[in-house]
């Protein structure tokens, strides 16, 4: 499906390979940067904020012919390459009919790859792996093309001479059905933005962060086994709303705390720093949907409200921090920053 784009990309690279493949954002692995990606029907968000297991990658992989077993080479050549294993393997999927292709078995040539020659051939599947995700990185992440509606038009262009029967009109929406399936992307997935009435943000830039209609159940200071509450309770029901980013910034925390770690008793727990010395803490929460390394926007869904760590009944704890490190910063009211009434 990528013969069409083959001059141009041998031209430019000056190398005998070209290719053709991918998708998903621009992000460095190891939580440097992340671009999110603006386009609408953009892939979904992994819910849980972390980088799929090989442990659920190799779930996912049962019955995929070639690929049974083989999550830890998808994953890996992710690492090397800073590409989202998901993405990687949901367009193998669609290059091979889910492991089945003669070119992926013959040849160990996921992602369709093709050289001088024709389709590549390559000694290993993992090789084949490794190259098909190197590639993607170069000639789409790198090249700022994150989503399978950007991806596909270079990666398999509609009308190509080399796909009379137009497959490439189904590449879009394939890749996205196998990101869905695969439990959705943790790099360039579509931020989901807050619905919620949050009102304005403050004229210190910060915004609520859950819908008007909860209110405090403990406001910061006040006195409770002893000791002054060190942040702002706010009550929700059992819906689990959302839980929004007060303000942009960089998620630095997202975990679920155990005691002794310096977060524990807050559960699943995200911190943002918004530069400056400022940062924000959001506490007790069902789900987390960021991971770490993640830039985040104002009102973007940072997880939903709930009742984990520490905590009796279903409420956010939510903290204003001033200083650095975050994590011994010194904790400020945060109703002085933002109307939480
Ligand atoms: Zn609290």
């Amino acid at each position: 499906m990528i013969k069409a784009r083959l001059t141009a990309e041998l031209i430019r690279y000056g190398i005998y390979l070209s290719i053709s493949l991918l998708v998903a954002g621009v992000f460095i692995f190891g939580g440097a940067t992340m671009q999110q990606s603006q386009t609408a029907n953009a892939s979904a968000c992994r819910p849980s904020g972390t980088i799929i297991s090989a442990q659920e990658l190799n779930q996912k992989l049962q019955g995929k012919g070639v690929f049974e077993g083989k999550a830890d080479a998808f994953i890996a050549a992710g690492q090397r390459h800073g590409v989202d294993p998901v993405l990687v393997v949901a367009i193998a999927f669609h290059e091979t009919g889910q492991g089945s292709s003669k070119a992926v078995k013959s040849r160990n040539n996921p992602g369709g790859l093709m050289g001088k020659g024709g389709l590549m051939s390559f000694s290993s599947l993992d090789e084949g792996i490794d190259k098909m995700t190197s590639n993607l990185y170069r000639l789409y992440i790198k090249e700022g093309l994150t989503t399978p509606e950007t991806i596909g038009p270079k990666y398999a262009p509609i009308g190509a001479a080399n796909d009379p029967t137009s497959l490439n009109r189904h590449w879009v929406p394939s890749v996205s059905k196998y990101i869905g399936e695969l439990g959705g992307l943790s790099y360039a997935c579509e931020p989901e933005m807050g619905a919620g009435d949050v009102g304005p943000a403050s004229a210190s830039g910060f915004a609520r962060p859950i819908d008007k209609k909860y209110k405090i159940s403990s406001p910061f200071g006040k006195m409770r086994n002893g000791k002054p509450h060190q942040g702002t309770d706010i009550s929700c029901n059992k819906g689990n709303p959302p839980i929004y980013a007060s303000k942009a910034g960089t998620v630095v925390v997202s975990r679920s705390a155990v005691s002794g770690d310096g977060y524990g008793g807050y559960g699943n727990v995200v911190v943002l720093d918004h530069g400056g010395g400022v940062s924000s803490l959001y506490g007790h929460m069902s789900v987390r949907n960021v991971q770490v390394g993640q830039t985040v926007q104002q009102g973007q869904v940072l997880g939903k409200c709930g009742n984990t760590g520490h905590s009796f009944g279903e409420h956010l704890h939510f903290e204003i921090r001033l200083g650095t490190p975050v994590q011994s910063a010194r904790k400020v009211d945060a109703e002085k920053y933002v109307n939480l009434k």
